[in-house]
């Protein structure tokens, strides 16, 4: 077997289990993950990358990291037996947790399964994880709660808009998606709860004039000079959402969409143009794409 056809036996395309789970199956994928690495060091993360066992599943088995390394044989200068458990590796492992996780909160389990040991043992060193985490500087609160429920909702929106239907959970999880999928686990329980809290919140009856005025009047001081014309530029979210509906995620123009064609971007624009005097109503806005749009301009069509 050539080595390039070995390089792809070790690569991500192999089988994902072992046929075997017995302890000499786990040692024996251990040596084969250190072969794989042609002497580079293994770490946990290295080790996770490459193996079909996770390296917790062979802490669990044998009782730590290192009895793993002990047994299947793997010499020092391969995977080096120090204390994994030092503040400089927890900080370390906290911090490219949150950088690569910004939207789930760092649990105590999850660092301490990449650090190969169990949870208990860095309170037990460290005390409180909350000190740990406010010594870092990294919030224990799910960072899933930073966005407000409007950009979650937008995120539905643009992503209805992209797939030309409703989005799916996988979905969230890739481009285009910009809020992940914890953040609406998070805040609703789950992905049905979040599309149901969506839908009735597009489905509110839009804003009266007297709302729009009594919330004005609280925040500005002037609103007595400020005449009240037609209704804000901005087009909310809900009716945004209601337009991109009726029009079915197409360019009412040309007919294109985005589910057929990603470079394909959706506005939804004033029929008669905001600037002179054209109202923010559903039968005023329609859907077109980015071209479409640029080639109106702020022209009253007829
Ligand atoms: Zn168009």
């Amino acid at each position: 077997m050539s080595t390039s056809n070995e390089a792809k036996l070790s690569s991500k395309f192999e089988l994902t289990t072992l046929e075997s789970y017995s302890d000499e199956s786990l040692l024996a994928e251990m040596r084969r993950v250190v072969a794989v690495l042609k002497g580079t060091k293994i770490t946990h993360e290295k080790f996770n990358e490459f193996s079909r066992v996770h390296s917790t599943t062979l802490r669990h088995r044998f009782g730590s990291w290192k009895n793993a390394l002990d047994l299947a044989g793997i010499s020092e200068g391969i995977a080096p037996r120090f204390n994994p458990l030092t503040r400089e590796s927890v900080i370390a492992n906290l911090r490219s947790y949150a950088a690569e996780f910004p939207e789930t909160p760092v649990t105590k389990e999850e660092i301490a399964s990449r650090l190969g040991v169990d949870g208990g043992s860095i309170t037990r060193k460290f005390g409180k994880w909350q000190n740990l985490l406010n010594e870092v500087g990294i919030s224990s609160v799910p960072l899933g709660r930073r966005y407000t429920d409007e950009k979650c909702y937008e995120n539905i929106v643009a992503l209805w808009t992209h797939y030309g239907r409703q989005p799916s959970f996988a979905e969230l999880k890739q481009p285009p998606s910009s809020v992940g999928s914890k953040a609406y686990v998070l805040r609703w329980g789950g992905w049905r709860a979040a599309l149901g809290a969506f839908i009735k919140y597009v489905n509110q009856e839009p804003q009266t004039v007297q709302e729009i005025f009594s919330e004005k009047s609280r925040s500005e001081m002037q609103v007595t000079q400020t005449p009240l014309v037609a209704t804000p530029r901005s087009i909310s979210l809900s009716l945004r959402y209601k337009v991109l509906c009726r029009d079915k995620f197409r360019c009412v123009i040309c007919g294109r969409s985005p589910a057929k064609d990603h470079n394909i971007e959706l506005h939804v624009d004033h029929i008669h143009p905001w600037s002179k005097g054209g109202q923010n109503i559903e039968e005023n806005l329609r859907t077109l794409c980015f071209d479409c749009n640029l080639g109106k301009g702020a022209k009253i069509e007829s």
